[in-house]
């Protein structure tokens, strides 16, 4: 099946890629011409285990491109699908990429044959694809969705720093459709895979997408909330509490004597706060969105504070530390928003460092794949180091993302190179560590010792 595939950022790109090395012949059209000639020299302008090869693999059989002409990869297309961005503005999904798309699809749709499905990838606030999209194709191309093209959306669960591994052994995959057309369509799509596909409506499908990020946010939060708690109880370990928890078997399923996979507890831990390109900005939309519909969500508006107010929480416990931050050197370990991957995007890195440097702090950061623009943000205020390095001098170093790197540093040679030896460790990646005696390690969740 031919596929036009819209957008080549981390959902597109992987998307095209693995239905090429399916079998299907894919176009993935992009409007940064850098990108598509990237592409096309077999690199990915992103880092994803896997990812490179299969392009490579797939460019050279002649079963996958990048384009920069939409309406020469729609040509013949059986399938469209959307996988632009749908980023944050002020709070509100922003659509208007979407929108675009939607309308290049529908010029084209005027003299395409009838059996042509255009399929939204995009995370979309529910009654989008109903609403906005199909208005907008049917405007561009003067026919009537779900009768003369079909209409779609199939939320995408794919984790950025597994997204090759993600899409192709899915748990299972959401097919939400009007109709028999655009449901078959789906059907031929996904042939190679065995998991189960679910027919919903596609308004269902825009809120099982929205359920499971809000549901991994409230996790955090609900993590980080406790967290809290116990950092101010004499006594209390919220890791200890946490990890007990876990071991209920209405938690974590038990099979044979061996817990089952961790599944969703592994999001039921505490830390700096959550981040990423889809966490932050899909519980705005979802809770913007039940603003504007007059709707309340008082649980998710506090599952979003609770997140905004962990940063500056995390800091604040640093300055207690140390005496105040003014004129103290922080070496803020890891801006990516998780290990594995090069993305930064609101990642909780970012408020972490704007509160150290609001109150005095000299900021350098250690990220092994974040570019340098990572930091350029902050105007050269703060530095980008790739080494251990980092620590020489600093008064105390934060940790914000457990990269391995981190776990395998010679943590007790290295504090000696501290001006004063403080870690304050974000995710309790270094509580394995034999620490000197004359340093102060911090985990997070823990509490004061008992008198
Ligand atoms: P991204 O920002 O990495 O990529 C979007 C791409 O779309 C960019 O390359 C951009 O140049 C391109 N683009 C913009 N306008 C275009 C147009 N008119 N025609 C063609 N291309 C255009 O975004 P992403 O992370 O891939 O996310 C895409 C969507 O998928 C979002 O709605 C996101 O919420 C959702 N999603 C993301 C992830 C993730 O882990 N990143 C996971 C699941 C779902």
């Amino acid at each position: 099946m031919k596929v036009a595939v819209f957008g080549c950022g981390y959902v597109g790109l992987v998307t095209g890629a693995c239905l090429s090395a399916l079998g299907h012949q894919v176009e993935c059209v992009d409007v940064d011409p850098r990108k598509v000639e990237t592409i096309n020299r077999g690199e990915t302008p992103i880092f994803e285990p896997g990812l490179e090869a299969m392009l490579k693999e797939n460019l050279a059989a002649g079963r996958f491109r990048a384009t920069l002409d939409a309406q020469g990869a729609l040509e013949g297309a059986r399938l469209s699908m959307i996988a632009v961005g749908t980023p944050d503005r002020d709070g509100h999904i922003d659509l208007s990429f979407v929108e675009g798309v939607a309308r290049t699809i529908g010029a084209h749709l005027r003299t395409a044959p009838d059996d042509h499905t255009v399929v939204v990838k995009s995370t979309v606030v529910p009654g989008t694809t109903l609403g906005l999209v199909a208005r907008t194709l049917e405007a561009a191309s003067g026919r009537v969705a779900g009768e003369d093209f079909g209409v779609a959306m199939n939320p995408e669960f794919l984790r950025e720093g597994f997204a090759v591994q993600d899409f192709m052994e899915p748990d299972r995959i959401v097919l939400g459709h009007l109709g028999v057309q655009a449901g078959q369509a789906l059907e031929a799509l996904y042939a190679g895979f065995a998991c189960p596909k679910l027919h919903v409506n596609p308004t269902e499908a825009e809120f099982i997408k929205y359920a499971s990020n809000a549901l991994l946010a409230t996790c955090i939060s609900f993590a980080n909330e406790l967290y809290t708690l116990c950092e101010a109880t004499p006594g209390a370990d919220g890791r200890k509490v946490l990890e007990i928890l876990h071991m209920d078997r209405r938690l974590t399923p038990v099979h044979q004597g061996e817990a089952v996979r961790p599944g969703l507890l592994s999001y039921l831990f505490g830390g700096v706060g959550y981040g990423g390109s889809c966490l932050p900005k899909d519980l705005n939309a979802i809770t913007a969105m039940a603003r504007e519909r007059g709707l309340p969500a008082p649980l998710l508006d506090q599952v979003v504070a609770v997140n905004r107010r962990r940063p500056a929480a995390i800091v604040d416990r640093l300055a207690r530390e140390l005496g105040g931050l003014q004129g103290r050197t922080v070496a803020l370990l890891g801006l990516a928003f998780k290990p594995g991957t090069d993305d930064w995007r609101h990642s909780p890195s970012q408020p972490l460092v704007d509160a150290l440097l609001a109150q005095g702090a000299t900021v350098r950061a250690w990220d092994p794949l974040v570019d340098a623009g990572a930091v350029a943000a902050w105007g050269g205020r703060v530095a980008l180091h790739r080494t251990s390095a980092v620590l020489a001098g600093a008064h105390a170093a934060v940790l914000a993302t457990a990269w391995p790197e981190l776990t395998a540093w010679p943590w007790a040679d290295l504090v000696g190179t501290m001006a004063t030896p403080v870690v304050l460790d974000g995710r309790n990646a270094l509580e394995h560590v034999a620490w000197p005696g004359s340093v102060r390690y911090v985990p997070v969740g823990r509490g004061p010792a008992l008198a």
